[in-house]
């Protein structure tokens, strides 16, 4: 057995209080022990003065983007203009997805992230080199007229039987996805037991197709020859979407930047299995309406973080993402703020059981981050610029990372 402990100013538990002077033992890749320090016998490694927490767990992100240098448009564009965007960018001939995928798991880790929630529109090999970041592969699905549904289903139903689990399926969004196409999405993944991530109430634009069928989003698919005028009923709402994708195991319901107060009362009504996932800088990248976390954390829903992809967010860096939120809602508590990044984002993603927190059992995921001056770990977690010293895969430690 391969066992060493690792002690720190801090250990950061997520799901139990703070340790001062703490430390994580580790075997074989799992957290065997967490706790007071007591200077016991065996090898041991002095961190010194860093909070100890778990790899964070970035429950949204593209990372075929990841090769941007800036997002793309600009700060307060809407969302159908941004979409032709990403799709022009999709079309570069000297793109290479393999190379962005590769570079955004490098970035990932290097800024503490030791999970993702990605939305995947290639084959899971461009993935082998994940280097051992758990990587959910959400196969997404684009179809908006009801003669590509059958071809649609079969190509998805192919890349996920080819991505090795933890694997699920993403309808992209009502407005490129016919609701037929969506509800054989969502039996699939009640057959399989798997979650479903799906980008929903993320603009007025959307709202106004499903309630209206008219507008940009409209003119966007007639523009690209996939409009069908009657794949969405007059006077629909994100609600009638939600109470479709109620029926899958899990559901990650992402941006929900306009859900309005009954969907969220019926997220919260679903339980632990369906979740939000708010992308704060790319919600203020488009300039959206406030978002509404107070009222989601109020009526009990559980929302996570995500980064989203560098399209619409200028790095992966879910701490900063973390600190971004914490300023722009301060009265959210610290502690759940964190849980949104781990334990939460986990839970969404159904793997609260293997990692997400520090609990004898789990996958020694980790992250050091300094805390020079701070008596409080939260504050140093969430002091602007700190960044993680150290990253641990399963107990294994991946290298000091360029501050
Ligand atoms: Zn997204």
């Amino acid at each position: 057995m391969n066992a060493l402990a690792l002690r720190a100013r801090w250990v950061l538990p997520v799901e139990q209080p703070p340790i001062a002077n703490g430390f994580v033992a580790v075997a074989d890749g799992r957290i065997v022990a967490v706790g007071k320090w007591n200077h016991g016998a065996g090898p041991f490694t002095d961190l010194g003065d860093v909070v100890l927490l778990p790899g964070l767990v970035n429950a949204h992100v593209h990372l075929e983007f990841s090769a941007l240098a800036r997002p793309l448009g600009w700060p307060g564009i809407d969302l159908p203009a941004w979409i032709q965007l990403v799709i022009a960018e999709r079309k570069r001939s000297d793109r290479d997805p393999a190379a962005s995928i590769a570079a955004g798991l490098k970035e990932s880790l290097a800024a503490g992230v030791t999970a993702v929630g990605e939305i995947a529109t290639s084959s899971a090999e461009l993935y082998a080199r994940s280097a051992g970041l758990t990587t959910v592969l959400f196969q997404e699905a684009i179809g908006f007229s009801a003669g590509r549904v059958d071809s649609v289903f079969a190509d998805v139903e192919r890349r996920f039987d080819a991505a090795r689990p933890p694997a699920g399926l993403s309808p992209h969004a009502p407005y490129t996805v016919h609701p037929q196409l969506l509800q054989r999405m969502v039996d699939f993944a009640h057959r399989r037991n798997i979650p479903v991530a799906m980008h929903l109430a993320e603009s007025r634009e959307e709202l106004q197709l499903l309630a209206r069928g008219d507008g940009a989003f409209r003119d966007l698919l007639i523009m690209r020859s996939m409009w069908d005028e009657a794949a969405i009923p007059r006077g629909s709402r994100p609600l009638d979407y939600l109470k479709m994708l109620a029926s899958a195991p899990r559901t990650l319901v992402v941006h929900g930047n306009y859900l309005a107060a009954d969907e969220i009362e019926y997220i919260a009504a679903c339980g632990g299995r369906m979740s939000v996932v708010y992308c704060p800088r790319t919600h203020a990248w488009f300039q959206h309406e406030d978002y509404p976390l107070r009222v989601m954390l109020g009526a009990g829903v559980r929302v996570v973080l995500g980064t989203d992809s560098r399209a619409s967010n200028p790095d992966l860096g879910l701490l900063d993402e973390l600190r971004f939120m914490v300023r722009l809602h301060p009265a959210v508590e610290r502690q759940q703020a964190l849980r949104m990044a781990t334990i939460d984002a986990a839970a969404a993603l159904g793997l609260n059981g293997s990692i997400g927190s520090l609990a004898p059992g789990k996958r020694a995921d980790l992250a050091a981050i300094p805390c020079p001056g701070h008596d409080d770990p939260y504050e140093a977690v969430l002091a602007d610029g700190a960044r993680p010293v150290q990253t641990w895969l399963a107990g294994r430690p991946v290298g000091a990372l360029p501050g």
